[in-house]
This record gives C-alpha cells, structure tokens and sequence, in this order.
C-alpha cells in the first residue's frame, strides 16, 4: 500500500518503513564517518526506538563496535494499520547492526513494569552476559507502578501560577498566545512518578542485583534545562521536578556504582525534534528559532551528533567527563551560549504569524517531524507500494 503521513494533534499516526530505514541509515553513516569509539562493548538501552535513545545505541554499535539490548514500548502493524515509527527504526538497526557483525536484540514492552525487566535481564544474561553500558532514555506519558498498581500520568504544566507565551501551530504556521494553568499538588507529583528518577533506580537496582553490570559500569540519563523563556512551562514546571529527581537519582546511584568502579551521569542534551518534545507547548516555537540561529553560526546538532560528541568527548574520551556545579554533562553548551541565546531571545520578541517563516526554521522543524515518521526523506519513493509488515528479526 501507499503510506501517508496522518495527524491527530501533533502526533503522526501512520509511520513510513522505508523512510524510517533510511533515517536510521543515515545515522548510522554519520556515525560511521566519524573517528571510531573506545568505548563499550555490551550495551542495554531503555527507550531505544526513537530519539536520543535510538541515536544512543546506533553511537554505541557503530561507533564503538558494542553489541546492543534494545527497550522499547512500539506497535507492529496490524492489517492496513502501519507500525509505529520506533517498530521499522529498530527492525533496520538490527538488521544493520547483525549485518556489522554485532549482537542486537531487542524487547517490546512496558519498562516500567517487573517482567520487561526480569526478561531484559535473561537476555543480557542469555546474549551479553553482562553489560557495560546502560543508557536511560523513557520518555512516557503514563506509569503504572510496579509495586502499587498505581497509575501516573505525566503533565507539562507549570507550578505556582499561569504561564502565557507565545506558542506555534506548526502545520498552519500560527502564532498565538497560549495560558497554561499551573498543576495540582498531585498532578507535580505523578509527573515526578513517571518522569523522575525511581524507574532508573529501579533498572539499576534489579541489574546489580541478578549480576549483569560488569566492573566499571556506565549508566546515563537524559536532562534537559533550555533558555529562561522555556522556564515556567519545562524546567521550572512540572517536566523539570521530575528532572530534578532524575539528577538527583545520578548522584545517589553514582555514588552505589562507584563501590565497584562504575559512574552515573546526566546529560543535560540540547533541544531537538523528537515525539516527545513536539508534545510541549511553546518548545516547537523556539526550537524553530533556535534551528534558525545554530544553522546561521554553523552550530545544528540533531540527536546523532549530540550522542556521538557526547561518547567521543565525554563518557569515552579517556579523560574524566566535565561536569558543571550538578555534576551534569553539559552537551547542551552550543545551545546554551550568550550569543546563541541572545539572538534566539530576540527573534522571540519579535517573531508572530507573519514573520514566521521568515526569522525562524520553521520549514526546517516540519521536515525533521516529517522525518520522525519516515516521511520528507531524500531517497525514498512515496508513490510506491510499500509492505507495512515488517519483522523485528529478534523480536517474533
Ligand atoms: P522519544 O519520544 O524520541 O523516545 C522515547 C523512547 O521511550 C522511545 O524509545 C519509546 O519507545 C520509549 N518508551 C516510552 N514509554 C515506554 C515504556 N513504558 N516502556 C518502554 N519504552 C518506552 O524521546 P526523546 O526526546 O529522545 O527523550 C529521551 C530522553 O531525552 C528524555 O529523558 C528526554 O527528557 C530527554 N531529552 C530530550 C530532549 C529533546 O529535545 N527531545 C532534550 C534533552 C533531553
């Protein structure tokens, strides 16, 4: 059949496999022209299908040569119905990664849960024996506890009092104020239940436990902080609690992995198009003017670039990874810099409906969602008949 890309919101419901095959083949390119990793050699990786998470393990495979466990919550297709994008993404890793010669297996499933991780576990014991590596990267709207049955939800709301700003509809070019009410006590809590730290502790807690970290384990998670702008709605609302707690988990497990050599870090990343930060409200607005900015200075990153620098110069480059005053990996330092942020404040103030596409990238923010989903990408025929049945190998 013929796929198109369909919208409810700002999520795309259909996903097109070649054009995914094609980005996860370009990542890997990118990665493979780059100087090769001393890195890991048995990665696990949670929340890797998409996003930071994926470029994390397609960085570990290509560019250190590392066997790869994959942790993931996507739908296979079902009749006319495609697979999401995060399905056809990792059906072309593992296929890619098999073909390289390295071990690449992967799980479907709730994370959150006690059985994804009792059954990630005997993988790695079955296939890795242990690993060297853990990357965290769960983005999820929703947990269900795995000791209450509790279930949380996770809100992007600001704390204390309303937000209004400026936000953009980013199929129809509108600019328009937007008022976020602020969160519930409860509300504050359940993001921080989803969002936060607990799940991490968890993972490495049930890991160390059943023996599969090897002497000197790594494990990262990401963070993110962002400009004064995006304050009240991220990093000072409801997202940012639970990013307080997930920083604050890196020290508490940094310092139970240093007992035998290991280190736990956060990486503050830059702001990039992925499912999860199209979902904010005024983020898609200032990633398209900071897109706009970093291209003009020749400084763009996307999730590819941001994970391999942060393997070369940071976790793997042999000398200890600079930490700011959190003791957090700043990747986001391109992003964060006085001139960059200074003309991204500005375009801010001045930016509204009609000079949208003119100050910002807006074009380039549409492609790269386009892109998510497999759509927009060079090299690929839409007009073709395409099988939306596509196989996991590992995966049956
Ligand atoms: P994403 O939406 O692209 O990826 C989320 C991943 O989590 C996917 O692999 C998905 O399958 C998986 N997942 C979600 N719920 C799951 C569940 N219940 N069980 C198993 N897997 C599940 O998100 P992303 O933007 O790459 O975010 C990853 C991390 O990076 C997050 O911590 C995010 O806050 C952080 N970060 C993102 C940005 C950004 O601009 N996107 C910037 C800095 C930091």
């Amino acid at each position: 059949m013929k796929i198109q890309p369909k919208f409810r919101g700002f999520i795309c419901t259909t996903a097109h496999p070649a054009g995914c095959a094609q980005q996860v083949q370009q990542q890997i390119e990118f990665v493979k022209k780059q100087k090769p990793l001393t890195g890991p050699k048995k990665v696990l990786v949670i929340g890797a299908s998409t996003g930071y998470g994926l470029a994390s393990r397609i960085t570990a495979a290509f560019g250190a040569g590392a066997d790869t466990i994959g942790v993931f919550f996507e739908k296979p297709s079902s009749g006319k119905r495609t697979a999401t994008a995060g399905w056809y993404n990792t059906a072309e890793f593992e296929k890619a990664a098999t073909e390289a010669g390295y071990v690449a297996k992967s799980i479907n499933g709730d994370a959150f849960s006690n059985e994804i991780k009792e059954e990630t576990i005997q993988l790695i014991k079955k296939e890795l024996g242990q690993v060297d590596l853990v990357v965290y990267s769960l983005a999820a709207p929703k947990r269900v506890h795995p000791v209450t049955g509790e279930v949380f939800s996770s809100v992007l709301k600001p704390i204390g009092q309303p937000y209004t700003n400026k936000t953009v509809d980013f199929h129809t070019g509108k600019v328009s104020e937007l008022t976020l009410e602020p969160a519930t006590d409860k509300e504050i809590l359940h993001t921080v239940a989803v969002m936060g730290g607990e799940d991490w502790k968890m993972w490495m807690d049930a890991l160390e436990q059943a023996g599969v970290l090897a002497e000197g384990t790594v494990t990262i998670a990401y963070s993110y902080i962002g400009p004064k702008i995006t304050h009240p709605i991220y990093r000072e609302g409801t997202v940012g609690r639970a990013k307080d707690h997930l920083e604050a988990t890196a020290r508490e497990l940094d310092a139970q992995l240093k007992k035998s050599g290991g280190r736990a870090f956060v990486s503050v990343n830059k702001a990039v198009v992925t499912q999860s930060s199209s979902a904010i409200p005024v983020v898609p607005l200032y990633i398209s003017l900071l897109f706009k900015t970093m291209k003009e200075k020749g400084l763009h990153e996307g999730c590819i670039e941001q994970m391999y620098r942060l393997f070369a110069e940071e976790l793997y480059s042999g000398a200890p990874a600079n930490v700011d005053e959190e003791g957090r990996i700043r990747i986001d330092n391109l992003e964060m810099r006085e001139d960059v942020q200074e003309q991204v404040l500005s375009l801010w103030n001045q930016v509204d409906s009609d000079n949208l596409n003119e100050i910002s990238d807006l074009e380039g923010y549409r492609k790269d969602f386009f892109q998510l989903f497999g759509f927009e990408t060079e090299g690929v025929d839409y007009e073709a008949d395409v099988d939306p049945d596509v196989q996991i190998p590992s995966i049956t």
